[in-house]
């Protein structure tokens, strides 16, 4: 099964590899090591709350 690897957006197969659903070892640990470091567990964009602070400045 063809797949695309999250990290590099690669095209990459399942078969005979253990770094699915990741092209390669590689792409996993950057891609596991980012969502630690960033957090990518919150849902919006810094860009997005960086504006909505500014406003807040504003009308303070
Ligand atoms: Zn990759």
């Amino acid at each position: 099964m063809d797949i695309i690897c999250p990290h590099c957006k690669k095209c990459t197969r399942t078969e005979n590899n253990p770094f699915r659903p990741f092209c390669s070892e590689r792409c996993k640990l950057i891609d596991l090591g980012t969502w630690a470091e960033e957090g990518y567990s919150v849902p919006v964009p810094p860009d997005s709350v960086d504006e909505e602070d500014l406003d807040v400045d504003k009308r303070i």
